[in-house]
This record gives structure tokens, sequence and C-alpha cells, in this order.
């Protein structure tokens, strides 16, 4: 069943997620003004499936039973799979400015798919079934799971079970004959309250002293024991502010992101994917941060589309887009912003089946892809504050360019003075001048920042991971010899 955005909304009104903000529960969490545009951007993927145009793009067949299920529930069967996923998510940046958060889930799914069916053949364990069976659930709902990977992780010097306080990584603090008991936390989750459905991993490489912390399994958002402290944004309070829409610059979509705490919480048997067997910690972290680095690729190049638009925008109505400069730095944006598309699109072409059957990215160049998004968007936003100039960010409000207030000795009201001072090209009115400057304030340093600049820095692991990462699999001994071949060294 492939839902609507629509019924989507409505089904997330059946759970009873616990949500927590400005230090009170919030009951209706789903029409909160400051939550609701992250539950309406994840609705775009669901509606998107719906348009004839995207079907190729936005569904897929269940590889359970050949259905037609939401891309975002695939199991990758192709090089063709993987690179119409990071296509999609381009689509899906340009159509949100936003992160659209369901990513996650499906990063986790591919992720947990192989590494289990990995972990059975050396154990002699059944969490590839157990997974399968999970699978069947998500894709017949067509639900919304929140792949959670990233711990507090304390102190950054000690191991999990070295830390002073043990909760500070999640794990496993009792096991019963029927499951396990789960307590800690997972920290700056995306779309966790939008999410029907938790899909937990690991962090990173664990020892067998970490065993308690090697777990892996799904579990429902509303489940006992969790709850959610919602992560707050800049400038987030526009959205309280009455009637507010110019001043939000993006007022229809934004991303979101929350501690999510577990406080003694029961996973029953079939709903575990790993419970102890440390050793299969890293292969899982690898494979989910490969295809969440391989995802930048996509979303922050379809956000980046919207940026570069925007930025030309603000030129046409400030009346500079003939000047040479300007259409030199659009050239610079098209250029960094395509640069990432390459390597989303290259590490995708350059994927190989795994063991169990699926799809793997190439790690190296998913790992120089994300490297790229830590320092490319900061210039491309660095590039639009320029063209676009100071009146981003000392504008007023956009209740004194709707104020009646007298204030001018012919009766001009505030609203007359700010539409007379500001106005730019005749081309447009100030308030269409308006909406572009403050969609770039928003993005670039408001708190739609937080889903391009600062999680294009530590989204999907901060650069310093992807570093680990390019070293192991750059094979520098490989290259030596290369050298030395040459050399008749
Ligand atoms: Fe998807 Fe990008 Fe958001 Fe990650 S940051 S969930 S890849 S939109
Ligand atoms: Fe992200």
């Amino acid at each position: 069943m492939l839902m609507t955005g629509a019924q989507y909304i409505e089904s997330l009104r059946k759970l009873k997620t616990r949500v927590y903000l400005f230090g009170e529960e919030i009951e209706n969490w789903v029409d909160h003004p400051m939550i609701r545009p992250s539950i309406d951007c994840v609705a775009v993927t669901y509606d998107l499936a719906h348009d004839p145009q995207y079907t190729d793009l936005m569904t897929a067949k269940s590889i359970l039973n050949g259905e037609t299920i939401n891309r975002f529930c695939n199991i990758h069967q192709s090089t063709d799979d993987l690179r119409k996923k990071v296509k999609m998510q381009r689509l899906l940046g340009q159509k949100t400015a936003s992160c659209f958060q369901r990513c996650v889930g499906m990063d986790s799914f591919n992720a947990v798919y192989s590494t289990t069916f990995e972990v059975d053949k050396k154990y002699g364990t059944t969490y590839h079934q157990n997974f399968l069976k999970y699978l069947k659930f998500v894709q017949e709902n067509d639900l919304v799971v929140d792949g959670a990977m990233t711990d507090p992780k304390g102190d950054r010097g000690l191991a999990p079970s070295k830390q002073k306080d043990p909760d500070l990584f999640l794990r496993i603090v009792e096991r019963r004959p029927d499951g396990i008991v789960i307590r800690g936390s997972k920290a700056h989750q995306t779309g966790s309250i939008n999410s029907h459905e938790h899909l937990i991993m690991p962090t990173m490489a664990m020892g067998e002293e970490d065993k308690d912390y090697a777990v892996s399994f799904a579990c429902p958002t509303d489940a006992d024991g969790i709850y959610m402290i919602y992560g707050r944004q800049s400038c987030d309070t526009r959205k309280l502010e009455p009637d507010a829409d110019v001043d939000l610059g993006n007022h229809k979509y934004g991303g979101q992101e929350a501690l999510v705490v577990f406080d003694n919480v029961f996973i029953p048997n079939d709903r575990i994917f790993l419970c102890g067997e440390y050793d299969f910690a890293t292969m899982l972290v690898e494979r989910f941060a490969g295809y969440h680095r391989q995802s930048y690729g996509g979303c922050k190049v379809g956000v980046g589309d919207v940026i570069i638009g925007a930025a030309a925008l603000a030129a046409d109505y400030n009346g500079a887009s003939k000047a040479t400069h300007i259409k030199d730095k659009l050239i610079e944006m098209t250029h960094l912003n395509e640069t990432l598309y390459c390597c989303g699109i290259a590490c995708s072409a350059e994927g190989y089946p795994t063991a169990a059957g699926n799809y793997q990215i190439d790690l190296l160049l998913a790992n120089v892809c994300k490297q790229n998004v830590t320092r490319f968007p900061y210039e491309i936003v660095r590039l639009a504050e320029d063209i676009a100039g100071g009146l981003m960010v000392t504008m007023p409000s956009e209740r004194d360019f709707r104020s009646d207030l007298k204030v001018g000795k012919k009766g001009e009201t505030i609203g007359d003075i700010c539409n007379k001072y500001f106005a730019g090209s005749p081309t447009c009115t100030t308030e269409e001048r308006m909406r572009v400057l403050r969609f770039l304030e928003n993005i670039c340093l408001g708190s739609a920042a937080v889903g391009y600049r600062t999680e294009s820095m530590h989204g999907a692991g901060s650069p310093q991971a992807q570093r680990i990462m390019i070293a192991r699999q750059g094979n520098i001994e490989g290259k030596k010899a290369l050298a030395k071949a040459i050399l008749d060294i």
C-alpha cells in the first residue's frame, strides 16, 4: 500500500509518541507550528510517489513479493537502483529545500539487510529472517523508520563500557527468554518524532567488553519507555509568530532532530538484528554510514539547486544579473553543486552486490562524496550571501512591511516607507524581493541552516570519520608500488 501525504499525517496522530519541547510535554505535536513543517516535508516523500511523472524514481518493486513500494522502503537490487536513489533525493531536495528525513530508514534497511545475512552465516543466528519479517511489515504499511546510529558518546577517549555513566552509549541492560531490555539514548536523530518506527544500530567499532552495546533492533516510536526531546534551531520561534510567512524564509518545509531516550524499553526476540556479536558492529556502521554519505550527494545537491536559483533571483531583483561577476559566481556555485552530484552518482555506479545480494555503494567514493559535502555547501552559501547583499540580514520584519501605522508627514505608513525604500528592480514587487532574501537568510544562517550547512558538516559523520575511511580505502601501499614500478626501484 502506498500512502498519500495526508494519510501519512493522519497515521502519525494514532501514535502515542512522547514529545518534549521548551521543557513541556507537547500533546498535539502533529499540529505544533515548530514541528509541522518537518512533518509536511516527510509527506512530500509520499505524495510524489503518486505523481506519474516521478513513478520511476519514487517507487520500486519489493524484493519480497514484487509489489510496488515507495523507494524509501527498497532494498537496492542493482547499481541502477543506487543511482535512482540519489536522483530521488536530489528531486526531493529541489521540491522541499529541506531535509525530508526519510533516508535514514532506507539506509539502515540496506545496511541491516546485508549485515544480518553475514552474522547469521558466522553464528547460526536468525537475525536475517527477523529482519525480512520486519521489512515486510514496513513495506506493507509504507512506514517511516528512523534509522538511528549516533550515541551521545560522553568522553570521546573512552570505549562504551569504560564510560563513567554507562548510559552514554545505548545498551542491553537485561536479557530475558522473550527478548531484551534497552537503556540509553540516540542523539540528534533526524525525523525521529515523524517516524512510525525506530531501527537502532551501534555507533562504532566495539571490543568484547562492549558486548552489551553491540545491539541492533526495531521498535515502535511510541513503545513504552521511549520519549523525545526536540532539538531547537536558530530563529525557530519565528514559526510561533502570528501569521508568520515571509519571515520564515522556507514557509512550507523544515527538518527535525531530537534526542531519543530509551528508558528500559523491552524489545521482543523477533525484532532483534544484532545482540552481542560485537565483531559485526564495524560492518554495520561502515555500511550504513556509506549509504548515508552517498545520500548527501543527492539531497544536498537538490537543496543547492534551490539556493542557486534563489541567488540568481536575488540578483535579478537587485537589478544586478547582467554583471559578469554575478554570472561567474553562479557558474562557480553550479560547478561545486554538480561536483557533489558527480560523487553521489559515481559511488552508486561503482556499487557491488553484497553476500546477501543487495547492492552496496563504493565506500571510498561515498566517503569522498561526503568529505566534499563538508566543504562545498559552505562555499555555495558564501557566494549566495555575496550575491544577495546585506539586506538579507538587516531588513525589517514582515509585520513592518504590512503595518498601517502612520509615521510620515504625508500620512505614509510604516508599510509604505518599507515598501518604498526596499524596492528593487521593476521586475518584482518588494515582497517578492523580501521572500527571496529571507529564504537565503533562513538557509544560510536560520533554522534551515541545520539541514543544509551544519548538517553538511556533521550529518552522516563528521569530516574526520570520512578521512579515516579514506585512509583505509586509499591503498597508499598500492600507489607506492605504482611509483616504484615506473622508477625501477
Ligand atoms: Fe535524507 Fe539528506 Fe535528510 Fe539525510 S540529511 S535524511 S540524506 S534529506
Ligand atoms: Fe542527515
